[in-house]
């Protein structure tokens, strides 16, 4: 059952909402999955009430601007923002982390592996943000996503990920294998800019609710999905 991370008022009076489906909700990745949407009216992938926009992402640092329901579907980038109501930005993961931004009318979001974390995508999604708000975006929320017990890594890439994003991303699985703490690297980044962060903490891996690729391979996603209301 999708669950709501959060319903906030913006700073602008609209409210921001940002949902998480779950695997009983469906599949991300073939676009069936089907949430509670804008005014509770059910709004899905296929876009049968307000249709998503679903990106073809890449684990690069493209943002797009997207100004109506469902635009820039299949645009390959890694982000969306939006400074219009009701129009849904979703973000597909199985492992990766869905960061989801609040600014003062807009919301954006974006999809935040370690390889999308070298690349800056979360900076350049909050730069996206401040050019149509005119602020730093007031918080993140950071959805499901692998957490360190279960992201064993290698050595050489723990080296060159600790080199930019600080020694405190190495962590150590439950079985006591070197692993990336990705929360670790996100926070830092978050900080840095001066943003705070709501965090699930739920491990895609450990949490039988979600799709991880690290468990069993599979091509199925959930979704995170932000949008905006008036009032
Ligand atoms: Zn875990």
């Amino acid at each position: 059952m999708a669950r709501e991370l959060i319903r906030r008022s913006l700073p602008s009076g609209r409210t921001a909402r940002v949902v998480m489906s779950e695997i009983t909700d469906g599949d991300a990745a073939t676009g069936d999955v089907t949430i509670g949407g804008p005014d509770d009216a059910s709004t899905d992938a296929k876009g049968w009430t307000r249709p998503w926009t679903l990106l073809d992402q890449v684990h690069g640092d493209g943002v797009v601007v997207v100004d109506a329901a469902g635009a820039h579907s299949g645009t390959r980038a890694d982000a969306a923002v939006t400074s219009v109501v009701d129009v849904p930005l979703a973000i597909r993961v199985a492992d990766c982390v869905p960061v989801a931004f609040l600014g003062d009318r807009c919301v954006g979001v974006a999809h935040a592996g370690w390889r999308g974390l070298k690349a800056g995508i979360l900076e350049r999604t909050v730069e996206a943000m401040k050019g149509l708000d005119g602020i730093t975006p007031v918080i993140a929320v950071v959805g499901p996503h692998i957490g360190a017990c279960c992201y064993e890594f290698g050595d050489a890439d723990l080296d060159d990920l600790a080199g930019l994003f600080g020694s405190s991303i190495r962590s150590t699985t439950t079985a006591g294998r070197p692993a990336l703490d990705l929360s670790s690297a996100l926070s830092g980044i978050l900080v840095g800019a001066g943003i705070p962060m709501i965090h699930d903490g739920a491990c895609t891996s450990c949490d039988d609710r979600y799709w991880s690729f690290r468990a069993s391979a599979t091509a199925r996603r959930q979704a995170m999905v932000a949008w905006t209301e008036e009032g």
